[in-house]
C-alpha cells in the first residue's frame, strides 16, 4: 500500500521494516511542511499494521483498509483542531486518552494519530506526555506536525521522529500532472509557488483566488517594509477575518520569511526553484538579523491568536512591530 505514496520511500521503507522485524515503536512523530503526504502515510501505515489480507502491507480494499480510507475504523483515533477552531484542546485529549485502556476493538493494535500536533494546547501536550512515558502495548501514537519546533521537547524524545522532505518542482509536476486534469501551464505556476509541497500546490490551482490574495498580501507588506505606515492598517483589515483565515496567512507569511532565510544564507530554496521577482525585491529590503526578527514576531501572533483576541487589532500591533524592525 506505502507505493501510494510519492516521494517518501526512505520513510516507508523503515515503516515496512518495523512492521516486518516486529519493531514498530510506541510514538512516531511525522514532521515537514503542509501537503507533503505524512497524514496519507500515517493512514497507509494503519493499514499495514491492522489489514486482515496481508500483514506488513495492507491491501487496500478489505473492510478494515476500507473502513480506515473513510475514517471510521474504531482502532484508528484521529484528534485535529475542531471545525472553526486553531488550537487541539485539553479535552480532546484526555477524551482520547480515557480510551486508552480499553482493548482494541479487533486486532492487536489501536493507533492514535493527532494530526496538527502543534496545535495542542502546552497543557494538552502536557496531559498526552504522561501516556508517552508509560504506553500500553496495543496503543501508537502519530503525532504530525508543520512545526517541529513547537512540539514540547519531551514530546519529542519520546517519538520516533520522521521528517518528510519537500518534494523536487519536476517531481511534483509529474504527480499532480498525472493525477489530475489541470493543463501544464497552471500547473507550473502553481508548483512554484507551492514550496514543494504536491498538497499546497493542489490547493492552489483548486484555489486559484487565494494565490491572487496571497500575491497581493505580499505587494502590500513589501510597501510596509518600504515605509508606508498605512500599509499596516491596509493589511490588518485584509487579514483579520477570522481565527482560521488569519492562522493560514500567518503559515503563509511564515514560510515565505523561511524561504527568504534559506536565500539571505545562501541557500538554495527547499523546493530548488530560482527565487522569483518578489523575493529578489525583499532581499533587498532585508538582511538576515532582521528578517528572523520578523519570523519570530509572526510565531508570537501565531500564538497570540489561540485566544480570542480582537484579530484586527493584533495584526496591527504585529505589523507595527515588523516595521519597526524593518526601520532597525
Ligand atoms: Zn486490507
Amino acid at each position: 500500500m506505502f507505493e501510494k505514496i510519492q516521494g517518501h520511500q526512505t520513510i516507508t521503507s523503515h515503516l515496512e521494516k518495523e512492521i516486518r522485524f516486529n519493531e514498530v515503536s510506541h510514538a512516531y512523530l511525522f514532521s515537514g511542511i503542509d501537503g507533503l503526504g505524512k497524514m496519507k502515510t500515517a493512514r497507509e501505515f494503519a493499514k499495514a499494521l491492522l489489514c486482515q489480507d496481508q500483514i506488513d502491507k495492507g491491501c487496500g480494499h478489505c473492510s478494515v483498509c476500507i473502513q480506515i480510507d473513510h475514517e471510521n475504523y474504531p482502532d484508528v483515533r484521529i484528534v485535529a483542531p475542531k471545525a472553526g477552531e486553531t488550537s487541539i484542546k485539553i479535552s480532546q485529549v484526555r477524551e482520547m486518552i480515557s480510551q486508552l485502556s480499553v482493548k482494541p476493538y479487533s486486532g492487536n493494535w489501536r493507533i492514535n494519530i493527532i494530526d496538527g500536533a502543534e496545535r495542542m494546547t502546552p497543557e494538552a501536550q502536557n496531559s498526552l506526555l504522561k501516556s508517552l512515558e508509560e504506553p500500553l502495548s496495543y496503543n501508537i501514537f502519530i503525532l504530525i506536525t508543520s512545526h517541529y519546533q513547537a512540539i514540547l521537547p519531551t514530546i519529542r524524545s519520546r517519538c520516533q521522529s520522521y521528517h518528510f522532505q519537500p518534494l523536487r518542482i519536476l517531481d511534483i509536476e509529474k504527480i499532480i500532472l498525472k493525477e489530475t486534469e489541470f493543463e501544464q501551464g497552471l500547473v507550473s505556476e502553481a508548483v512554484m509557488a507551492a514550496g514543494g509541497s504536491p498538497g499546497m500546490a493542489l490547493y492552489l490551482l483548486s484555489n486559484s483566488e487565494i494565490q491572487k490574495e496571497r500575491t497581493a498580501y505580499l505587494r502590500e507588506l513589501y510597501g510596509l517594509l518600504k515605509g508606508n505606515e498605512i500599509k499596516v492598517f491596509t493589511l490588518a483589515e485584509l487579514l483579520a477575518k477570522d481565527k482560521v483565515t488569519s492562522q493560514e496567512n500567518l503559515e503563509f507569511f511564515i514560510h515565505w520569511f523561511y524561504e527568504l532565510n534559506l536565500l539571505l544564507e545562501g541557500h538554495p530554496l527547499a523546493d530548488h526553484g530560482e527565487p522569483n521577482p518578489a523575493h529578489r525585491a525583499y532581499l533587498q529590503l532585508l538582511t538576515n538579523q532582521k528578517n528572523q526578527a520578523i519570523i519570530k514576531t509572526l510565531f508570537e501572533m501565531m500564538a497570540t491568536i489561540q485566544y480570542n483576541v480582537n484579530l484586527r487589532l493584533q495584526w496591527e500591533k504585529c505589523f507595527i512591530k515588523i516595521m519597526k524592525i524593518q526601520k532597525g
